[in-house]
Parts: C-alpha cells; sequence; structure tokens
C-alpha cells in the first residue's frame, strides 16, 4: 500500500548508515529510482557483470573510486524495488570502516548524483512506500537506542507490528460498534437500538479495558526504556558493595547507549532480570567507607526521597539497630525492595519488623549471589513491569500514548452518552473520534506535521 498522500519526490539519496564511529566495516546507503546507476559511476566490479543487470538481492565484488583514483576494495548489494527496506532501489556499498574511507565515498556518490539523505529519510521512505507502519519506524528508532534486553524486546515486538495488530484488533471492535449505529440510523424504525444498546456498551467496555491496559502498560514500558534511577542504600557494613559488584559482575555490567551515532557509555547502569537500573552515585559508594552514614541528614535523605528505586540492604547477622530504622523511615513511599542480605550467616535480624514495613523483602547472599533471581522478581514487581508481556505491543512515545489516551477519552464519552440515554447519534460522534484517534497513533492518518516530528528524530543513514 502505497500512501499517495504524501508526494515522492523521485530524488536517489545516500548517507553512510553504519555509526560514525571506528568499526571493521562501513556501509553506505543508496536508496530511490537511480540507486544503481549512482552507485555504477563510483564502483567498478572486478568481473564482468555489471551492477545495472544484477538481479535483487545479489552482491558483486570490486572496487569503489572518486576522480582521484581508488578508495577502497568494495562489496554492492543490490535490492530491487519494491524489495526492499525503503520499498526502493537500493544499493549498499560496504567497506573497510574507517571514517575517513567512507566520507570520501560518501562524497564521490553526491558527485555522481545522489543527493544527502534527511534525518530518518530511508525508514521515512519506508513508511511512505507502506513498508512499515508509523509505530514500526518509531520502533526502529527504539531498537537503535534500547538499552536494556527488555526494551529491545519490545522495540523488536514493535517493529514487527505488535503493536499495530493489538490497535487494529481494538479499532476492529470500535468499527463494528459504528456499524451497529449506522444500521440503526439508517432503519430507526426496526428493533435495533435495544439489541444494539446491550451489545455496544460490551463491546465498548471491552475497549475501554484494553486500552486501559495498553496506557499502563507504557508507565511500565517507561522503566524498561529509560531505566531507573535506583539507590542502594543501608549502614556500613551491610553490603552494598558487594551488592553492587554482584549486580555488576553478573550481567556485565556497563550498557552502553547510543546518542545519536556517538557512543556514550553510561557507567554503573546494570541490567536487573533485563530492566536497567541506574545506580545512583555508586563512585561515592565505592570511595567513601559509608555514603549513607547520615541517613536522616541532608544529601543521603534526599536521594532515598528522590530515587525511583530503593534497595535498602540490611545485615542479617546483626540485630536492627537505629540507623536501620532511620532508613526505613526515610524510605516512606519511595518504591522499595529491603535486602537482606548475607543470609548465608546465622540470622538475628528482626524480619517482622522489616517485612511489616517494606512491602518487598528479599533473602539473599550478595557475596555467593544466592537469591539473586527472587531480587529480581521483587524488583520487577515493585516497578509494575512483572505483568509486561514486551512481544505483545506496547505504547512506546508520548505520541502513540497521546493518541491513546484520546481514543480512551472518546470511548468514556461514548459510554457515558449510551448510560444516560443520550441518542445514538451522540455516541457515533464520540465512537468515531475514537476510531480516528487510533488511525493517528498507527500513521494510517496522521498528519504531515505529526510524521515530519517522528522521523526528524532520526539520525542521518536510518
Ligand atoms: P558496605 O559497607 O555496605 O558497602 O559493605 P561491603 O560490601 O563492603 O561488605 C562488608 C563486609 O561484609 C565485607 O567483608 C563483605 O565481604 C561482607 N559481606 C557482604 N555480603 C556478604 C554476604 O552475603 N555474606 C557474607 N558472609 N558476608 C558478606
Amino acid at each position: 500500500m502505497n500512501r499517495t498522500i504524501y508526494s515522492e519526490t523521485g530524488t536517489t539519496i545516500a548517507a553512510i548508515s553504519t555509526p560514525q564511529a571506528p568499526g571493521g566495516i562501513g556501509i553506505i546507503r543508496i536508496s530511490g529510482p537511480d540507486a544503481r546507476k549512482i552507485a555504477g559511476r563510483v564502483f567498478s566490479p572486478s568481473g564482468k557483470k555489471s551492477l545495472e543487470e544484477l538481479p535483487g538481492y545479489t552482491a558483486l565484488y570490486g572496487r569503489v573510486f572518486d576522480e582521484s583514483g581508488a578508495i577502497d576494495e568494495a562489496i554492492a548489494l543490490n535490492f530491487r524495488a519494491p524489495k526492499s527496506f525503503t520499498g526502493e532501489n537500493v544499493v549498499e556499498l560496504s567497506c573497510h570502516g574507517g571514517l575517513v574511507i567512507l566520507r570520501r565515498l560518501l562524497r564521490a556518490v553526491i558527485r555522481a548524483g545522489a543527493e544527502p539523505a534527511g534525518p530518518g529519510e530511508f525508514t521515512r521512505r519506508a513508511f511512505l512506500n507502506g513498508k512499515i507502519g508509523l509505530t514500526e519506524a518509531e520502533s526502529v528508532m527504539q531498537l537503535v537506542s534500547a538499552q536494556g534486553e527488555q526494551a529491545a524486546k519490545a522495540a523488536l515486538a514493535g517493529h514487527e507490528g505488535a503493536l499495530e495488530r493489538r490497535i487494529a484488533s481494538i479499532r476492529g471492535k470500535l468499527l463494528g460498534a459504528a456499524a451497529h449505529l449506522s444500521a440503526w440510523a439508517d432503519y430507526p424504525e426496526d428493533d435495533i437500538p435495544q439489541v444494539t444498546g446491550e451489545e455496544l456498551k460490551t463491546s465498548l467496555g471491552e475497549v475501554k479495558a484494553e486500552l486501559d491496559a495498553l496506557l499502563r502498560g507504557f508507565d511500565a514500558g517507561r522503566v524498561l526504556r529509560e531505566g531507573v534511577d535506583t539507590v542502594i542504600a543501608g549502614r556500613p557494613n551491610t553490603g552494598k558493595s558487594t551488592l553492587m559488584n554482584l549486580l555488576a559482575g553478573c550481567e556485565r555490567s556497563i550498557v552502553t547507549s547510543y546518542a545519536g551515532t556517538t557512543r556514550d557509555i553510561v557507567e554503573d547502569t546494570v541490567l536487573l532480570g533485563g530492566i536497567p537500573l541506574r545506580l545512583a552515585d555508586t563512585a561515592g559508594l565505592r570511595d567513601t567507607a559509608d555514603p549513607v552514614e547520615s541517613i536522616g541528614v541532608g544529601r543521603a535523605r534526599e536521594r532515598v526521597r528522590s530515587a525511583r528505586l530503593v534497595l535498602a540492604v540490611f545485615d542479617s547477622s546483626q540485630e536492627l539497630d537505629e540507623s536501620d530504622r532511620a532508613l526505613i523511615r526515610e524510605v516512606g513511599d519511595t518504591p522499595c525492595v529491603a535486602v537482606v542480605n548475607k543470609s548465608d550467616l546465622p540470622i538475628k535480624i528482626n524480619k517482622e519488623y522489616i517485612e511489616n514495613n517494606i512491602k518487598q523483602t528479599v533473602y539473599l547472599s550478595a557475596l555467593t549471589g544466592a537469591g539473586l533471581s527472587r531480587l529480581e522478581d521483587a524488583v520487577a514487581s515493585v516497578l509494575g513491569t512483572k505483568e509486561l508481556e514486551p512481544s505483545d505491543g506496547m505504547l512506546y512515545t508520548e505520541r502513540q500514548r497521546d493518541a491513546a489516551a484520546r481514543s480512551l477519552q472518546s470511548v468514556t464519552e461514548a459510554l457515558d452518552a449510551l448510560e444516560s440515554g443520550m441518542t445514538f447519534d451522540a455516541v457515533t460522534v464520540s465512537v468515531e473520534d475514537a476510531v480516528s484517534a487510533l488511525l493517528e497513533l498507527t500513521g494510517e492518518r496522521a498528519t504531515v506535521a505529526v510524521v515530519d516530528s517522528v522521523f526528524s528524530r532520526f539520525c542521518v543513514g536510518k
């Protein structure tokens, strides 16, 4: 399906599609009607076959050059429209990864007639050519920047259209309701209203529940995407550093995130059960003997209060003391898991006191790692990510959330109108609004401004 509302420019675009960083291989992607012709002006195959006659999904080995001579060896991979990512003719030139080489080759490709691709322009063309939906395009972007395994899984599911399928099913129900309503409008003398009144309520009720669930999942999904500001608190020697090392050691502590195309290392982000935990101030945790000695004093208190998650560590081989109790008080409403550590030693601690005051309590040994999976469970349950099944499809961006919320609002209005015995006309208007918000969500009725803003957040080359 072509989204013909947007005019195609017919230009051929090119960009470096691999990260702008040293690597073993670098790719220049060329997309548009003249992709093969343009690639042929900078690529000379080593054999007799020419790029122009090359079937789709096949490759040629050769050399790339510009007016001052050979640049590098290269592989030209050919895709014929519409069987490519963008739906256009595409040639990908892979050469050795150096940035100097890639930039020189890109200049040559542009001199040979291609235009430099704008941010997200390849994905945008894929969208315009009906290759992917808007929510899928958004997941492509999420996939590039996903931090944790769960986030990557969700982005991949989005990429595979899970959200669109879920929305399509909700929309199907709404359209069914709309059909009932129009049947009534066409044949007001029939007794359809009595029947449809109840049926409508049921199906609109289902739609409301599904939209509700989708929106709840957005908040939990944010946790997966953005990570969770986490504080490990506890009095000295309870085992905070040991816990930190355990978390860091078991899943290759350092998680990288890509901002644009430069590679920033976000230190001290650990993955626990696929959830990225941003461990605040862990440098301090390691360097100072007792960062939380003065729990109840200024900064430490503030940190515990403003954290999205607190791991409150206690030493099970010791009795609870006043600073333990102070920590429990400071935690207040902050989502918290009590980590009763050193479970390999004989227990002296007052378990009941902790369990009565902190909802999730986990017994583990940071030293041996025993009980770590219980901590994963407890954290998922405190953060509300437990029920989340990323492959079912979830809302990923504020834009999607906003459209789903507007749809829910209209469905609620439709139900209210039914309840209060208003005319079916009023109900119809609300149901149509609900459908149109969903069409916006999937991009089937998105305005040019919305589409522009989605793709402007991509980097060049995607
Ligand atoms: P912090 O001051 O809270 O950071 O505590 P540390 O992580 O430095 O640990 C204090 C001491 O307790 C160290 O000697 C650790 O080896 C020990 N420790 C930490 N966790 C455990 C555990 O699970 N079992 C036992 N037996 N010892 C532990």
